[in-house]
């Protein structure tokens, strides 16, 4: 039994950190506006900053919207 309860807290604990470390790919140029489920995107092809992860609450907090090319979930 013990072990089953060891097995239930690691299942509860991963969940939450994979939501948690949701990242996406932002460009940081004066024109971008989306993020990216990948930084292979071709939407970020004409990047004229810098391409940065971050976590997709913070990319939605400063206003940038999901990209229709590689539409992350
Ligand atoms: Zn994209």
């Amino acid at each position: 039994m013990k072990t089953l309860f060891a097995a239930m807290l690691f299942m509860a604990s991963f969940t939450t950190s994979t939501q948690q470390q949701s990242q996406v790919y932002i460009c940081t140029g004066p024109d971008a506006y989306r993020y990216h489920k990948t930084d292979r995107c071709r939407g970020l092809n004409r990047c004229t900053g810098e391409i940065r992860k971050v976590p997709v609450s913070y990319a939605q907090s400063v206003g940038f919207t999901v990209c229709r090319i590689c539409k992350p979930r």
